[in-house]
């Protein structure tokens, strides 16, 4: 599980204007590379498992086109792999605090200790929380990384924090190939009330890594820019 040094050895990639990643707010979407999880259906596995592969965004880069486009954006996305696996995040998050851009953050929901320092210190304003099936498929679903009493007590932590803040979370589930009609129904069961499943199609990925040419790979982040 690869993690080293600091957030911006993680940035590997700036997406400048989206209009889905945040649902309602236009923002600039950031990579970090990284996980904790290894599920077989990823579809960033290379930001995921293998960021060298990938290109470093430099800090000064993100950090001065972010403070140009402060006034045109809505906010900031940041994704992954996960961010919350990734050493000093709370710089990243505190540089976007101080440029006044609010900040959506993805996450896995498997190290909620971080997900509640994040919400606590008031460093972002939205969190979208993978559900990824039922807890007893958890061990399947992650490639061996989290069993049904882990995926349980993590998310029950996650769940804990929306029911106090519910206008900070949403829950998604990526219906990935082996999750039935009753998985997804189990799953949407595990929410808090008042909250509902965002249902999310599962786009395969292309190709292994290792078939990859550099070029390849890094067009697989997306259409980045840096
Ligand atoms: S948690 Fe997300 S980024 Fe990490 S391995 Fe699973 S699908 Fe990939």
């Amino acid at each position: 599980m690869f993690a080293t040094k600091n957030v911006w050895h993680h940035l590997r990639g700036l997406e400048p204007y989206s209009l889905c990643d945040w649902p309602g707010h236009p923002c600039t979407t950031l990579f970090l590379g990284s996980c904790n999880l290894r599920c077989p259906t990823c579809h960033n596995h290379v930001l995921a498992w293998d960021m060298l592969a990938l290109e470093q965004m430099p800090a000064v880069a993100c950090k001065s086109f972010l403070a140009e486009r402060a006034a045109w954006i809505h906010g900031v996305t940041i994704t992954g792999g996960e961010p919350t696996f990734v050493p000093g995040l709370g710089e990243l998050l505190w540089m976007i605090k101080g440029l006044g851009l609010p900040v959506k953050l993805d996450t896995n929901g498997m190290l909620p200790d971080v997900v509640r320092d994040v919400l606590e210190q008031d460093l972002a304003e939205q969190f979208a929380v993978d559900v990824k099936g039922p807890y007893n498929k958890y061990e399947t679903l992650t490639g061996g990384c989290v069993n049904a009493v882990t995926a349980e007590l993590n998310l029950g932590e996650i769940f804990d924090m929306a029911r106090e803040n519910p206008e900070a979370f949403y829950f998604r589930l990526t219906r990935v190939p082996g999750l039935t009609d009753e998985d997804v129904e189990t799953a949407r069961g595990y929410l808090p009330d008042g909250f509902d499943l965002i249902i999310q199609e599962y786009v395969a990925p292309r190709r292994s890594v290792h078939a990859q040419s550099d070029h390849e790979t890094r067009r697989q982040v997306g259409d980045l820019v840096y």
